[in-house]
């Protein structure tokens, strides 16, 4: 991945290649960002520009063997790490990145390095687990990089998501951060750096990777604009049938969205919490910063008068109730029956 292959940040990644071009590279780093933001891809292409051997014009050529390596996610000297996890694992067996690197180059050649930790898990069937970064993990990434560079150049590890390391993982690569290595760069790409031990965060120079939050969430997800504006006709329509109180529609409804796939599913639910926040805020007189446009907007604006503090927080908690007995493999005819009633209950005519 080159610098020019990601869209905007012009001045962070000319300050990053000045970096590399003056030599200054601090073998311990963090780039920061949350997911959307461009903060993983930004990684990749910052240690490409490290290792190509034909640098122009503050990019890496995408040329040379070096820069076809990492950019195909296969260069020796370039090791990732990322949350991992088996659905049905045996108790107590750690799990480490390098057995989910076929899945890992897939998401990377499917969106460009553009997408977020659920994504991530449904790539690699996570139900109901999470990933995390085991001490076996870090154990492993001290005895890569003890070989010598196989090309000579940098060797490097990315750690996306550093902040689902348990703590034995964060104490062995403590030691790593404490101690630099020659021509080695530690980098982690983490969504939350709060959560990271204070120890690790005074170890590793910060690269704040800025985003809006909205281009964010639309970069993530780009070719679903369409079944969007599906999921809010949706939405529209269980909001009608709610404050007209139709019962038995509101049943069909929630048959009709009991066929639509699980995946899909999810999303709805976390487009119908994002269109009730935008309206209670819209109601509350924050219209600036519901992050709405267009049709939804115009929708919003009209439902606002529905939503306020008697009911905004009694249906995000029905929703992400509901959001939460899918991802647990609920019955999802079950779960929109009730949902759709429930809702119903709590949109009222004034
Ligand atoms: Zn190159």
């Amino acid at each position: 991945m080159k610098f020019s292959d990601i869209q905007g940040q012009e001045g962070l990644k000319q300050r990053l290649a000045k970096t590399v071009d003056e030599g200054r590279v601090s073998h311990a780093q963090m780039f920061t960002g949350v997911a959307g933001s461009g903060a993983l891809p930004l990684a990749l292409a910052y240690v490409q520009y490290l290792n190509c051997t034909d640098r122009k014009d503050g990019d890496s050529c995408g040329v040379c063997p070096s820069c076809q390596k990492i950019a195909a996610l296969q260069h020796p000297d370039v090791h990732f790490v990322m949350p991992v996890n088996k659905q049905g694992k045996k108790t107590g067996e750690a799990m480490v990145s390098d057995s989910f690197l076929n899945e890992w180059r897939v998401m990377f050649a499917k969106t460009g390095g553009w997408f977020d930790e659920q994504m991530w898990y449904d790539a690699l069937g996570l139900d109901s687990l999470q990933g995390n970064i085991s001490k076996k993990e870090a154990d492993e990434v001290i005895r890569k990089l003890s070989f010598k560079s196989f090309e000579g150049g940098y060797k490097a590890v990315v750690v996306w998501l550093p902040e689902r390391m348990n703590s034995e993982a964060a104490n062995t690569l403590l030691k790593i951060l404490e101690e630099p290595w020659d021509k080695t760069l530690f980098l982690l790409v983490s969504a939350e750096p709060r959560l990271l031990l204070p120890t690790i965060l005074s170890r590793v120079q910060q690269t704040i990777v800025p985003a809006d939050e909205f281009e964010a969430w639309r970069r993530l997800h780009p070719d679903e604009e369409g079944e969007v504006n599906e999921d809010f006709d949706l939405f529209i329509e269980l909001m009608r049938l709610s404050y007209n109180d139709k019962h038995l529609e509101l049943i069909k409804w929630a048959e009709k969205v009991a066929t639509i796939g699980r995946e899909r599913q999810k999303r709805l639910l976390e487009g119908f919490i994002r269109w009730v926040r935008a309206s209670y805020m819209v109601n509350a007189g924050l219209e600036n910063i519901a992050y709405l446009w267009g049709s939804e907007m115009d929708f919003c604006r009209k439902f606002a008068p529905f939503i306020d503090n008697r009911n905004v927080e009694a249906l995000i908690a029905e929703m992400e109730s509901a959001l939460g007995q899918l991802r647990q493999n609920g019955n999802a005819g079950i779960v929109f029956t009730h949902f759709a009633l429930a809702v119903s209950k709590m949109i009222v005519k004034k």
